[in-house]
């Protein structure tokens, strides 16, 4: 079936300045860490990237390693471009990374000017697309001259391969460095990527969410929903399907006792509140704006739709804060 994209879609999403930057960026962004390798039908591809489209979606993020196998999740999002985004490209914000071990040999991981640059240059052609419009250090390579590293980022950008660049999961300190590095090359940096949700608050223990705000740096939370335990598909038992059953990045482990207890209780505070545990969990990493926009990933075009339904309510009284913080265990 040919897609045509919902009229409406604009209306549905809250734009977020990006930092100090000129760009807006969804409430809630769409990643495509998993559900996008070659263990999915191409059908449910399209489908959650038309669902997220058709709410306002505009922002697609990606990286060389998304799979399984490396590389196949940006293959599908190529075909999803020439396809069915076909003449939308002006309307997508595309991110890509590199970081992870991605080809063997010494020139196929961490933050070398080598690697970036031709693990850029694969994405683009896997992608189909002449430029993507964030390219990220995907993780701190501690034994590359962060000038390295950086120059690399700025050469992408000046060279066409990239709009913005961002960093992700550099801590504090290391944030500091790299924005200042950049603004020395010309190059500001857009967006920074940490994890972060109700049960993982390192952004906030290490100070980066502050830094980032001091910075004007924009900022992009990845696994908003603890990967699923923040919704409520875990509430009953572990269903089958789910990612904590497929021997991926979810050790079932986690889902112990202390963690389910936590998550029911959240779960009840959610519906107090008229939302879903997700819903309530995406709100959460919103608040106050304090983060730019919500990198959920999602396995079925239902789950985009409860998702954006988070944007109906972001506020939360000091009562409900206060509440959140005794029954999340971290
Ligand atoms: P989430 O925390 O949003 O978890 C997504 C999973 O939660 C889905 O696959 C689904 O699980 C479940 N889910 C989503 N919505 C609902 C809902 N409404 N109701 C019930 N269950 C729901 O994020 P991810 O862990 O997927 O990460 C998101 C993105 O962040 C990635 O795609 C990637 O782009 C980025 N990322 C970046 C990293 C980095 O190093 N920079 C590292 C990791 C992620 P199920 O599949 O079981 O149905």
């Amino acid at each position: 079936m040919p897609y045509t994209p919902a009229e409406n879609r604009y209306e549905k999403m809250k734009y977020r300045r990006c930092g100090n930057s000129g760009l807006m960026l969804p409430a809630i962004s769409l990643g495509l860490w998993h559900n996008f390798g070659g263990d999915t039908p191409h059908e449910t591809k399209r489908a959650i990237c038309q669902a997220a489209f058709d709410s306002g979606i505009t922002h697609f993020d990606l990286a060389n390693n998304y799979g399984p196998p490396p590389g196949s999740a940006e293959t599908a999002f190529g075909e999803i471009l020439r396809t069915d985004f076909a003449g939308l490209r002006d309307e997508l914000i595309i991110s890509s990374k590199a970081g992870y071990e991605m080809w063997d040999g010494p020139y196929g991981e961490w933050g070398s000017r080598k690697y970036l640059i031709s693990s850029c240059d694969q994405s683009l052609k896997r992608m189909g697309v002449d430029y993507v419009d964030i390219f990220y250090s995907h993780r701190f390579d501690p034994d590359t001259p962060l000038e390295e590293t950086m120059g690399a980022l700025d050469h992408i950008v000046r060279s066409g391969r990239a709009l913005y660049v961002g960093i992700s999961s550099y801590n504090s300190q290391r944030t500091r460095e790299a924005v200042a590095i950049l603004n020395d090359l010309g190059t500001p940096c857009l967006i920074h990527q940490p994890s972060y949700n109700m049960l993982n608050r390192w952004v906030e223990n290490d100070g980066l969410k502050d830094t980032l705000k001091e910075l004007g740096v924009g900022s992009i939370a990845f696994t908003p929903l603890a990967q699923g335990m923040l919704t409520n598909k875990y509430v009953g038992g572990i269903p089958e399907g789910s990612r904590a059953t497929q021997g991926k990045s979810l050790n079932p482990d986690t889902l112990n006792e202390a963690t389910l207890a936590s998550i029911k209780s959240l779960n009840e505070m959610a519906k107090e509140r008229g939302q879903t545990l997700a819903q309530m969990a995406i709100a959460w990493v919103l608040r106050e704006g304090g983060i730019t926009t919500a990198l959920i990933g999602a396995s079925k075009p239902s789950q985009v739709l409860d998702c954006v339904g988070a944007i109906e309510n972001l506020e939360f009284s000091d009562e409900e804060l206060a509440e959140i913080n005794r029954l999340s265990v971290e």
